[in-house]
């Protein structure tokens, strides 16, 4: 089978833009599946072949019969995950890039801490009992989006006013690292075994990052108001080159380890999301185990990028040559997380 025999198919969302891009940079026919309202972008600008439209993201299962028969295999993103869930990712039928086990440890804050651990990455000191706060801590709760709700203290009395205002929703209660917040994007072949560098971001985010624009004084104005964490945009950042070996043996660690945790282990793109302190540790607070928005500024390649491959090479379009390879070498259930990869 040639690869015009199959589509690469994601949600019309977070990255699909890059995603597609990149697929059909490297000859695969393209599906995005929009929700109905939101087509725009997908008609704008030409990456996708084919819109398949959805009430609602919810309802992208009624149509994975239909991506079945196109032969489609779908790349996950941030939103995707996010819209349909743990359990329904798990039971996608259709072919699906990367590995669903990996997505249950991502998303059990201390299964994630365990496995980030034993790979030797510092994670910020978690406080399970609030008496026990004796600096800022960050108090973060289970499927805010977009961190609203968070705040910080650094007192058991404060604490106790605060979370009376959050009755019945689980939290953690984190370190808060002082430093610049870094999201690093991976990506690992399991073809090459090889783990690549692909860019770095800083997020923009709303309210949190208008707080700098207004001087202390005019801050205490503010007396209620609450600040939240809501990506409104990724700025692209290059780190200073000394950085580099640590960010390389980090990435490394994280997907030997998860070859203990389940038998393929994390491939394909993953972010590590984290603060880097004035010593220069990189304390992670987060593991994305797919694709991140912040590499979206780089959907023409980025300085890593530049520098491994002579032609322009986003994340997106590297998970597509992934697949290429894959398809090439007779090696597409190595890449393929589901009943159907053996078909081909
Ligand atoms: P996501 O949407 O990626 O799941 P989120 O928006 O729910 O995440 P986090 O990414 O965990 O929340 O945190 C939001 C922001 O708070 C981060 O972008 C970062 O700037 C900051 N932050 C998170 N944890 C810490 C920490 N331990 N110390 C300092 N800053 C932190």
């Amino acid at each position: 089978m040639g690869l015009r025999d199959f589509s690469i198919a994601t949600l019309g969302s977070h990255s699909a833009l890059q995603i597609l891009k990149g697929a059909k940079d490297e000859g695969f026919k393209t599906i995005a599946v929009c929700k109905s309202g939101m087509v725009k972008p997908y008609q704008a600008f030409p990456v996708a072949e084919e819109i398949i439209e959805i009430p609602r993201f919810e309802d992208f299962l009624t149509v994975e019969q239909q991506l079945i028969k196109k032969n489609a295999i779908l790349i996950p993103h941030g939103s995707f995950v996010a819209y349909l869930g743990v359990e329904k990712v798990k039971g996608i039928k259709a072919m699906y890039f990367g590995s669903k086990a990996i997505l249950e440890w991502e998303s059990n804050r201390e299964k994630e801490a365990g496995w980030l651990g034993r790979a030797g990455i510092t994670l910020p000191k978690i406080f399970t009992n609030p008496k026990e706060i004796d600096r800022p801590v960050i108090v973060k709760f289970y499927g805010a989006h977009g961190g609203r709700g968070y705040f910080i203290t650094n007192n058991v009395k404060h604490f106790q006013e605060r979370i009376k205002l959050h009755k019945g929703e689980q939290y953690v209660i984190q370190e808060y690292i002082l430093g610049v917040p870094i999201y690093v994007h991976y990506f690992y072949s399991p073809l090459n075994d090889e783990v690549e560098i692909m860019s770095c971001d800083i997020r923009y985010e709303s309210n949190v990052d208008a707080l700098g624009r207004i001087m202390a004084r005019d801050q205490i104005t503010f007396e209620k108001f609450d600040p939240s964490y809501v990506v409104v945009g990724n700025k692209p950042v290059v780190l200073r080159e000394s950085l580099l070996n640590k960010m390389l043996e980090l990435g490394e660690a994280v997907v030997q380890e998860s070859k203990k945790i389940t038998p393929k282990g994390l491939f394909g793109p993953f972010s590590l999301e984290g603060v880097i302190t004035p010593n220069q540790d990189f304390i992670v607070f987060e593991i994305s185990a797919r694709i991140v928005a912040g590499t979206n500024p780089y959907i023409a390649g980025s300085p890593y990028t530049a520098l491994k491959y002579n032609e322009p090479m986003s994340t997106g379009r590297r998970i597509a040559r992934e697949i290429r390879m894959a398809i090439e070498q007779d090696r597409l259930h190595e890449v393929i997380d589901n009943d159907h990869a053996g078909r081909n």
